[in-house]
């Protein structure tokens, strides 16, 4: 067991179980080894590679997609805001576009990143040293980021947002926890008793013995806090992650990446990711009881064709695709469905009075 996971097998002597959803905030947040507070974990070497990693386009064409709501909705004193911003490789990409397109926007729009690893927080810093924008840092979505009409763009954010599982068991939904099992290793194991009904949707009334329900009680809240936002005050945000659309299956979608290849969840606590599948039909239905407008989600490669992928790798290969072999295999790697186009997914919240969103 490694260190963090020593401390997480001593918290559960002391207090017993930890929900999964405890387990994931430790492992990606604790200060001293969790997973994102203390690494960069993105690219070719790194545990994972995200789509603005992958390729400029991704982060340019967000950009457009951002400036071109913006535009639409007259060209506010606006917050653009990015949830988890990686390495800052996105924002970098899609600031560097729409300073072209419209300079006007960085003068009337503040950029805030929402970034808990202070570790990331500082590559951020470098890699938009010359943006050229005005940008602030936060640990946090908070009460500083309602008072404007806000943008906001966020890949593989909510993906690492904690998650509680709950099982269908002979005696109701029990919640599927981390103990210490007989060698003192840490393990899964059900409540003994069913959890209130009340915390399961009624849509998963049927399911079977041994399903499985995921809910993500932090995504949710911070998507209320978002479309509460943009309703009140107009803005537009665009949501990139993996995960299902219409309705989850009865399996479960907790799973940890580390050196580019699939972990065990409990193994390797703080040295691995964990993230889980975004329930994008969850999100959009908070979305609409907050008063906002949701779109979507469309797959990844639908919404980036739509909004000109194809134009802009011609462009980048000098007008042929075909020609740049690394041009062409970033753009099928974004879009082919066996590739990110259909499992990755995009979800737009609106005000109900803004034009449709491009891609939607
Ligand atoms: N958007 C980037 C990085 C995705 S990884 C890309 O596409 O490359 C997830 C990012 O979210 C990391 O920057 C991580 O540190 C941050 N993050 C995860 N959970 C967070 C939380 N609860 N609060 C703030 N930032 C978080």
């Amino acid at each position: 067991m490694n260190a963090l996971g020593q401390r997480i097998a001593r918290l559960i002597q002391a207090q017993g179980p930890i929900s999964i959803a405890q387990f994931m905030a430790v492992a990606l947040h604790d200060p001293q080894n969790g997973y994102y507070a203390t690494r960069d974990p993105f690219g070719r070497q790194g545990d994972f590679i995200t789509a603005p990693e992958i390729s400029q386009m991704f982060g340019e064409l967000l950009g457009l997609w951002i400036a071109q709501c913006w535009h639409d909705q007259k060209r506010p004193e606006a917050r653009l805001v990015e949830l988890g911003p990686g390495r800052g490789t996105l924002m970098r990409d899609a600031l560097r576009v729409i300073a072209q397109l419209m300079p006007e926007f960085l003068t009337k729009v503040e950029v805030v990143l929402v970034e808990a690893s202070p570790t990331l927080t500082a590559i951020q810093k470098d890699t938009l040293a010359k943006s050229g924008a005005n940008i602030g840092w936060t640990a946090q979505f908070d009460d500083s980021l309602v008072d404007k009409p806000l943008f906001l763009l966020a890949n593989e954010f909510f993906d690492a947002l904690p998650i509680h599982q709950f099982v269908k068991t002979e005696r109701g939904w029990c919640e599927r926890m981390v103990v210490l099992n007989a060698d003192g290793a840490l393990d899964f194991a059900l409540t003994p008793e069913a959890v209130p009904s009340s915390l399961i949707p009624t849509h998963r009334d049927g399911a079977p013995t041994g399903a499985f329900y995921e809910t993500a009680p932090g995504a949710t809240a911070l998507t209320q806090q978002i479309a509460d936002i943009i309703a009140r005050k107009g803005g537009a945000a665009l949501i990139v992650d993996y995960g299902y659309g219409a309705q989850a299956d009865f399996g479960e979608t907790l799973q940890a990446v580390a050196a580019q290849k699939y972990a065990k969840v409990l193994e390797m606590p703080g040295d691995a990711d964990l993230s889980a599948h975004v329930d994008f039909a969850a999100l959009a239905d908070v979305a609409r009881e907050s008063g906002a407008k949701a779109y979507g989600p469309v797959g990844q490669g639908e919404l980036l064709e739509a909004i000109g992928i194809v134009q802009r790798a011609a462009t980048l290969a000098r007008g042929k695709l075909g020609s740049n072999p690394q041009i062409d295999g970033e753009l099928e790697r974004l879009i082919l469905p066996d590739q990110m186009g259909t499992l990755f997914k995009a979800l737009a919240i609106m005000p109900v009075s803004a034009p449709t969103p491009p891609g939607f």
